[in-house]
């Protein structure tokens, strides 16, 4: 493959956007070489400006649950634009669509809509501390919500102490605030809890970590925050923007059995257009303005293009569940391809899986957790990833990414990608 377009293109980028690309993953630091510029895409394949097809297995991570350019989609937002692009006053869609999430996923009963998943998991924070009158939040390491100041934060010295800043911009008062667990640690989150009694105001978690490859949390880890965060007065805030409307209809919480206190959305929930939300019982909602006295707005809010997108997608996904059943079936064939593939080559690997969520790490130890799933940062996988993409398979280009498969992703997809991992080692 050649790709002479794209680094020129790249080049050319770099001169008047830092790094050349408005979201730091896309720029290939973690693998090396230059990012592919996509020109065009349809159902499972990208077509980039040289002219290569890939298969992609990100789905623009993760909203394109249906492909790419699904017509209906398509169809709702050009209609759409042709009466106007935006207004600053409610409109119709807004119900609809909120309407239709209330109905699929379990527990919530009125949802707000915002611009991004960091704005979702930004302002359901600032809703749970003013719900409970607390200032203080627990996240995991190596969970993602987003580039909000809260999130950026990393374990300080000593685990039961605070956080500090893994961000330049992001001062040490924020990051007194947050603190730090590990993931699928129940006693470490009890030991925060004890040492912080009376101060914590929510719990954040990816019930299904996505942002270090695919986590699944135990039973017992999952069930014990639910329960702690029931005796301590604690909300359970599940950020859902990955696994929310991909896991099943009701996302993680349906698949797992758990309900949250407040659910955050992005990525499918707008069809391939920005959209966030986040969303609980009216009882917490009612707190926000102009209702309530926590503050959250937006300008484009609740956009008529956006919200038309996020209505056709869910709108097919509600029409036909079974393709959550059919995605997880695929992943399960393509997890069994490479892993026999890899194992045949002796290449140690873990492979975790979860409905349409796989993620391969380079290493022995089981990936659990943040730490575990470093070790699969390695040349290995940039060896992995660059022989992949030679051969017309795009995978996320980190090694701490999921795959997102879409239900344009065919059977022959699949195994010419299984082939493909054959070849490389
Ligand atoms: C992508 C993601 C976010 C951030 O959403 P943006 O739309 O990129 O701001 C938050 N949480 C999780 C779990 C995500 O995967």
């Amino acid at each position: 493959m050649i790709y002479q377009r794209s680094s020129a293109l790249f080049q050319e980028a770099k001169k008047y956007i830092p790094g050349g690309v408005n979201s730091p993953v896309r720029a290939f630091k973690a693998v090396g070489g230059d990012p592919i510029f996509v020109k065009e895409a349809k159902g499972a394949y990208l077509y980039d400006e040289d002219g290569n097809r890939l298969i992609d297995y990100i789905a623009s991570w993760g909203p394109l649950i249906l492909g790419h350019a699904y017509a209906p989609v398509i169809d709702a937002v050009i209609e759409k634009a042709k009466k106007g692009t935006s207004f600053g006053m409610p409109t119709e869609i807004e119900t609809e669509l909120a309407k239709l999430a209330v109905s699929m996923v379990p527990n919530i009963e009125q949802i707000r809509f915002v611009n991004s998943g960091t704005e979702a998991c930004m302002s359901a924070v600032r809703l749970a501390r003013g719900y409970t009158g607390k200032d203080k939040i627990i996240k995991f390491a190596g969970c993602y919500h987003g580039h909000s100041d809260s999130f950026l934060i990393q374990a300080g010295s000593g685990a039961v102490t605070f956080g500090s800043p893994n961000s330049p911009g992001v001062t040490k008062g924020t990051a007194k605030d947050t603190l730090l667990a590990e993931y699928n640690d129940l006693e470490g989150v009890k030991n925060l809890v004890q040492a912080n009694q009376g101060e914590i105001a929510a719990i954040i978690i990816e019930p299904v970590a996505g942002n270090m490859g695919c986590i699944v949390p135990s039973n017992e880890f999952i069930q014990g925050l639910r329960a702690l965060c029931t005796k301590e007065g604690i909300l359970l805030l599940f950020d859902e923007v990955m696994t929310g409307f991909r896991l099943g209809k009701g996302g993680a919480q349906e698949a797992l059995g758990i309900d949250a206190d407040i659910v955050m959305f992005g990525k499918v929930i707008g069809g391939g257009l920005p959209v966030g939300a986040f969303a609980a019982k009216a009882e917490i909602m009612s707190h926000l303005a102009p209702e309530g006295p926590v503050y959250q707005a937006g300008t484009l809010s609740g956009n008529p293009l956006a919200m038309s997108a996020g209505l056709a997608m869910l709108t097919a996904l509600n029409n036909t569940p079974e393709i959550f059943q059919s995605l997880a079936d695929k992943t399960e064939y393509l997890h069994k391809g490479i892993a026999s593939a890899l194992s045949e080559k002796g290449i140690a690997h873990q492979i975790n899986r979860y409905g349409s969520m796989i993620s391969v790490h380079f290493t022995d130890e089981p990936v659990v957790d943040f730490t575990s799933s470093a070790k699969g940062n390695n040349e290995t996988f940039k060896k992995y990833f660059h022989g992949m993409l030679a051969k017309g398979i795009y995978l996320p280009p980190s090694a701490f990414e999921s795959y997102f498969l879409n239900d344009a992703i065919s059977y022959a997809d699949l195994d010419e990608t299984i082939s493909a991992v054959a070849t490389i080692f």
